[in-house]
């Protein structure tokens, strides 16, 4: 069970006068229990590359495989993988859309075929893994604070019971001290044998964190290596 990524590269608008590079030539791996950190700036390539991972894009050259399966436009597996990657977007905005915070969560499971019985179980248990009140089902997902937006957001995606969770950038834009108890909440989720893909900005973080980092700059890989290294 892995992710693998070979010299990925991909190219917006590719063929066309707007054509843009976002990334190339980029590799590396994720492993069963691993927390890998995606670290660079603000137009490095982060957000596009996981887009990636559960084929939400496609390669326009290299290679995604997701548990031996290759990525590409069209391939029969693309909603397994779906389901086994979940991303959360980097603007919980970009994800939200239910209208209350019972049914964004449910979307998922329901979307993949679970009984409904069982359905609210998962609710109640992806939001107590986000640290979430019940209290809260009933509320707008869009009128929560900032932080109680992010966690919706991550129950939405970890209510599907994802193999890999990837979060991109979930603490942007949080306070310290909400930054620090959300990530706390996170570091939980490895321990149920989720392996995590944390993009960030925040190298000591990563290096603090992480079972391996890869360093983007300008769209190339410039490091891919434990902390040690
Ligand atoms: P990061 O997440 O590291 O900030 P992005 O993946 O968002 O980086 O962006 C990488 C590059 O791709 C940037 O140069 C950005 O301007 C460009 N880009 C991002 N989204 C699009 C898009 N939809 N169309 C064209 N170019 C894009
Ligand atoms: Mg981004």
């Amino acid at each position: 069970m892995s992710i693998r990524v070979e010299r990925l590269g991909y190219t917006y608008n590719k063929g066309t006068s707007l054509a843009a590079n976002a990334f190339e030539d980029i590799s590396f791996s994720v492993d069963h229990g691993e927390w890998v950190s995606i670290v660079g700036h603000t137009g490095s390539g982060k957000s596009t590359l996981v887009q990636h991972l559960n084929a939400l894009l496609f390669a326009t050259s290299g290679k995604v495989l997701i548990d031996d399966f290759l990525i590409c436009e069209g391939s029969k597996h693309l909603r397994e993988v779906r389901k086994n990657v979940g991303l959360v977007f980097q603007y919980p905005e970009q994800q939200l859309f239910a209208e209350n915070v019972r049914e964004e969560i449910a979307f998922a499971p329901r979307n993949w075929g679970v009984s409904e019985d069982k359905i609210q179980e998962r609710v109640t248990w992806a939001l107590d893994s986000v640290g979430l009140s019940s209290d809260l089902l009933d509320a707008n997902p869009l009128e929560l604070s900032g932080g109680q937006k992010r966690r919706v957001a991550i129950a939405s995606v970890l209510s599907a019971r994802p193999r890999y969770l990837i979060l991109d950038e979930p603490t942007a834009g949080l306070d310290a001290k909400g930054s620090r108890d959300l990530f706390q909440t996170l570091c939980a989720f490895q321990d149920q044998g989720i392996a995590t893909i944390h993009v960030t900005h925040d190298l000591e973080l990563a290096l603090s964190t992480s079972t391996k980092i890869l360093v983007l700059d300008g769209g190339k890989s410039v490091v891919w290596g434990t902390p040690e290294e």
